[in-house]
This record gives structure tokens, sequence and C-alpha cells, in this order.
């Protein structure tokens, strides 16, 4: 018999060579209809493999990732039987799953295949597809294995096989396809009951532009109809929702290649909004007892050598910076912490002085490869809302209470109302993998617990995903096209404060370690304004929007009385435009509402002689006449409804 441990840590007896789809069915018949894939010790395997050792056994469905991703990697099989069926003498590469949907690589030879060709690779794949064959894996030698792909003259897998080990090389076949693959798939291909490519670019062999260029296929495939639909409407409305595009439109940022790839620059327009962004926070955090610092931008090599981050960022990133003093090494920062452990340092501190926590909007530098670049959520320089609090091991529970009650507040006030928190914890079974005291981690990981708990946080705790140096809680956030971001994570550290001796003075006047704990709500500022724009479509909350109320005239003559009202508003605090161009008012409407301005004031004959103002709100009906006063009080009651007021306990 083996024992198999269930996810919530029941454990099952079952007669060895037991499949995973039986172990599926004594669970429920329900479930194992709908278990597509599994994973067996954390490593995929397949709904028909069979155990034969103790293990922790994870079932998929589509509503998991890996599901997913199991579904994607089946379907590259059969998008590849399917080029293989109308180009037989195209050369097969590699197919994998990613993130949405699967590509293959493929040679081509002289054949040409293009977005024409879509349509008639769909249909023959839904008709292979509804075959349902089964996916079968099989070992095959070494020899067996390069003689197979001799006879097609494929060089491609034939490097990839002489790559592997004789006895580690296996094949999936359905249908009278064959491919070399390490497995992972779903039961069969009648699962799959809707397809879509979506594209065909150019790819090198391995990446590398050495080698031949090969044609990559891109697709999605789904188990219904309907998730197809879907997908393909939320694609659409993403579209139209692209910061990059959003962006550009409202005049927020910029690039230029003269500045650099992957380098953005703020428009006027942009700025203000960042700005507002950023006092928001600090407002808060002040409340919150932090403290400001600043820190330049660029530190000593050796900093970054004590930090580790320049084992991670050196080599593999900007490279070091060199003074006409020799013996001076410089790095653009990759991390504001080690700036911050050092303005720790920098005096003695008792534990009196602690939780010490300190704030910086700090831009940081790191290379990413410019096809990883993406308008604002890719960037090589950005800044971080980071701070870094210094607490005794005991104080990590009020602290991360605080700072869970500072994430919640920027979620509410930014409109985003769905999330839940992922806790990462220890690998229990693996403890040295850790640094940092056994009693601080048990300390750590009860607090973050006990903050969810608390804070009545939707949460699920993973175990081993922590990070060597300390246990950390993240949220993901849903945007309005129901997309995931991790946003807000909090993270424990024990390895800086080691690192740089960091102590201060307990009761007993002993040094002791202090805790660090790394936190920033919004994360990056130039990754949170691109999920902000995409998940409202450029229409800001009243409280952080640029402008809040267009004044629109109707004639020249309406000029006095439309300053006299901006001004009005300006007395109240209220972000008011005039707009006084001798253009007609539909254009100005029209313009009003591409800028995504919340409200518009129109004024004419009437407004002016009865002293009021016309009010059409965007997205909503006319407002129609009223007093100014009237309308005061109208938007001052919607910017204080939209952000709600922070305390701190
Ligand atoms: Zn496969
Ligand atoms: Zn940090």
């Amino acid at each position: 018999m083996i024992k198999v441990v269930f996810p919530d840590q029941s454990i099952k007896e079952f007669e060895k060579g037991t499949k995973v789809i039986d172990i599926a069915k004594s669970i429920s018949e329900g479930l194992a209809r709908n278990v597509i894939s599994a994973s067996y010790n954390n490593e995929i395997c397949e709904t028909e493999t069979k155990l034969y050792s103790d293990g922790e056994i994870k079932l998929y469905t589509w509503d998991d990732n890996e599901g997913k991703q199991a579904f994607w990697h089946s379907s590259a099989h059969i998008l590849a039987q399917t080029i293989k069926f109308y180009y037989p003498n195209c050369k097969l590469t590699i197919g994998p799953s990613i993130e949405n949907g699967f590509y293959y690589d493929v040679d081509f030879g002289d054949d040409i295949f293009s977005e024409k060709d879509f349509p008639k690779i769909e249909n023959k794949f839904l008709e292979f597809a509804r075959e349902n064959h089964q996916f079968v894996m099989k070992s095959v030698t070494k020899d067996e294995a390069l003689s197979f792909y001799k006879k097609e003259n494929n060089k491609y897998k034939l490097e990839l096989i002489s790559g592997l080990e004789d006895g580690s090389i296996s094949f999936c076949d359905h249908s009278n396809f064959s491919d070399l693959c390490k497995g992972g798939h779903i039961p069969s291909t009648g699962i799959v009951k809707a397809i879509k490519l979506l594209n065909v670019a150019g790819a090198y062999w391995r990446g590398d532009e050495k080698n031949s260029q090969l044609t990559r296929v891109y697709g999605i495939s789904f188990p219904k109809q309907k998730l197809l639909t879907e997908y393909l409407d939320l694609v659409e409305k993403a579209k139209e929702r692209d910061h990059r595009k959003l962006g550009k439109e409202l005049e927020l940022f910029t690039f230029s290649n003269k500045v650099g790839q992957g380098l953005p620059l703020w428009l006027p327009k942009g700025t203000e909004l960042r700005d507002r962004l950023q006092h928001f926070l600090e407002d808060a955090q002040k409340k919150a007892g932090y403290k400001k610092v600043m820190s330049p931008h660029i530190g000593s090599k050796e900093l970054y050598v004590t930090s580790g981050h320049y084992e991670k960022y050196g080599e593999d990133s900007f490279q070091p910076i060199l003074t006409p003093n020799e013996s001076e090494v410089f790095m653009l920062r990759p991390m504001n912490c080690p700036h911050h452990c050092e303005i720790f340092n920098s005096k003695p501190l008792s534990y009196r002085d602690l939780p010490l926590r300190l704030a910086e909007f700090g831009t940081v530098y790191r290379y990413e490869q410019s096809g990883e670049l993406h308008g604002l959520s890719r960037v090589r320089g950005f800044t971080v809302d980071d701070a870094h609090i210094f607490c005794t091991p005991e104080q990590v529970d009020s602290e991360f209470k605080n700072t869970i009650d500072l994430v919640l507040y920027v979620f509410k006030s930014l409109g985003f109302n769905d999330y839940y928190a992922q806790v990462s914890l220890r690998d229990p079974n693996n403890p040295d993998k850790y640094i940092g005291l056994d009693t601080n981690w048990e300390i750590a990981e009860k607090a973050i617990i006990d903050s969810a708990n608390e804070k009545e946080l939707n949460y699920k705790v993973e175990y081993g995903e922590a990070a060597f140096y300390g246990p950390k809680l993240d949220f993901m956030v849903k945007d309005a096209l129901g997309r995931s971001w991790q946003l807000g994570t909090i993270q424990v550290d024990y390895n800086l404060p080691e690192r740089f001796d960091l102590t201060y003075k307990g009761n007993n006047n002993e040094d002791l370690r202090p805790v660090m704990l790394h936190r920033a709500p919004f994360g990056s500022m130039e990754r949170f304004v691109a999920i902000l724009l995409e998940h409202t479509g450029g229409f800001f909350p009243i409280w952080l929007t640029t402008t809040q109320v267009e004044i629109l005239i109707v004639g020249e003559n309406f000029k006095n009385y439309g300053e006299k009202v901006l001004n009005i508003l300006e007395n109240n605090e209220i972000r008011a435009h005039l707009d006084d161009r001798n253009e007609t008012v539909g254009k100005k409407i029209r313009e009003s509402e591409l800028n995504k301005i919340p409200y518009m004031i129109i004024i004419g004959e009437n407004e002016m002689s009865n002293n009021t103002v016309s009010v059409r709100k965007h997205h909503a009906e006319d407002l129609g006449e009223m007093e100014i006063e009237n309308f005061i009080d109208i938007i001052k009651k919607e910017i204080f409804d939209c952000i709600p007021s922070f305390n701190i306990n």
C-alpha cells in the first residue's frame, strides 16, 4: 500500500500502482469528471499515471492554473499534428504552453505560413480533437528517439535529443501522431472544444539570432466555445484599455529612444497624477508614524556586495559605474533597502526607538532585456513607494496589522474592491533552507496569520513559498476585466539586519537584532499607474483626476462669467479648467469626454443671467441648471465619498 497526502493534509492508503484518476474517484465522481491534470510530490503527472510510492497529491481542473497549462500543452500537440497534416515536410521544434495559451515553433522550409492559413488549421484541429484520442506517454531509448527524427530529417529534435540522457526520454502519442515530450497532458483530445490561432511571428531556434529563423504560431484553446468568446471579448476590451494607448491619449507619459528604452518620461499631466498619488500615500504614512528619508540613486558597489544585491543584480544588470578615481566603483541602485539599513546604522538606537519606519519614494534601476519591456509595467528605471520598518520580534504583529490597514486603505481609495491575500510560509519539511532563528520565524508566521484573520482577509496559505530570509503576505487584486495583479507585498526579512549588523540596545543594555519589514502598497509608481489606467480605463477616481471640472462657454460674451465660476471653484479647492477657445460647444464637449473629465459645466445666456451653471456628468445623465453652491456640494460629496478616511489605531 502507499500513503497519499491530500492538500488538506488528510491521508488515505491505496494499492501500489493506483492511477491518479482512481484516487480522484475515491473522493468523488464529480471531481473525477473535472480533473484534467495532477501533480505528485510537486511533479506534474497525468490522470493515467500510476503511483508506486508515498507522496503528496494535487488534482487540477480547468479552473487551476496547472490545469490550464496541461490543457494548453496538450493543445500544442494537436496543433503540431494539424500543421504536420497540411505541411508534411515541415520540421517541428518546440511547443510549450504559455501564460495565455501556447505556441509551436516550426521550420516551414520553403512553404509560407500566414494568418490566411488560420481557418483551415483551426477547422482541422477541431476535427482531430473531436476524434477524442487519448494522450499516451511512452518511454523510448535514445537510439529509438534519434532514429525516429533521423527519418524525418529533423535536425532540431535531433539536437534536443542529443542533449538528453538515455533512460529519461519519452514521447507522447495521440492518434497517429508522436512528439518528443516530458509529459503533463490532459486525458484526451476530446476535452478541447474551441481553438483560436492568435498570431504568427518570427523566432530564432533556441532564441539565438545566429540560428535558423522559425515561424512561431500562437494559439489558445478552451473546454467550451463560450469561454473562447469571453476570452476574445476580454482581449478586445483590454486593447481599448491598454495603458500605453491611454497614456498617450491622456498625455501622461512618453518614451524616447534617444533617452533610452524602458525609461519613461512623465509628461506634466502624468507627473501631476503621480504627485497626487505620492502625496496621498505620504499623508497616510505620516499618520501611521512613518518618517520620510531620501537617498541617492547610486551607491558604492561594496554596499550591494554587503546586501547581497550585487550577487543578484550585478553581472546580469547595469554594469558598475567607474569614476576617474580608479578605486571607486558605484552601481545604479537596484533596491532602496541597503541605503535605509545604513540610515538605521547612523546612530545608536534602543528598543525605545523602535519601531522605526523609514519611507522613501526611491527610484531604482534594473536591466530588462529589450524584448521584455512593456509600457510602464516593465521598465528599466522605476520608483518604489518603499518603506522599511525596523522593529523588535514582538512588534512584528502590530506592524503587520498596521501595514495591512494601509494597503487596504490604498485599495479602497482607488477602487480595487476584489482581492485576496496569499500568505507564504516556510516549507516545514525543509527548515535548513531558511536563515534566522526558529523562534522568530514562529512569531512572525503566527503574526501574519493572526493579522490576516483579524483583518478578515480572504487568504490562502502556501507552504514553502516564503523567501529564504522571511515569510510574507501578498495581495492579489482583480481589475475591472477580471485580471489578477500582485500588489502590496509585506515581506519579513531576517537577512539584511544580519548582513548590515543592525543592532539596538535591549532592556538590559544587551545588543539585539531588529526585524526588518519591506512593504510597498503601490509596488512601483510606474506599474501601479499602468494597472490603474487599465482598471479604470482612464476614468480615475475623482479625487485623483487632474481636471475635475471643465468649464465650457458657448461664446466670447460669457468669458467673464466663466472666469468668475472658475474662481469660485478654485477657491473651493476644486480643480477646474476654463475652455475659452473659439470653438463650437459640440467640439469642446467631445474633447472633454475624450479627456475623461468627470464634470462639465456649460455656460451661456441663461446661466449668466440666472447666476447659475448647467452641469453634465460624464457617463451619466444631464444634471441640468443649478446654483454654483449646489454644484459645489455635489462634487465635494463625491470627492469625500470616494476617499475613505485613514485612521491608525
Ligand atoms: Zn506533451
Ligand atoms: Zn526593501
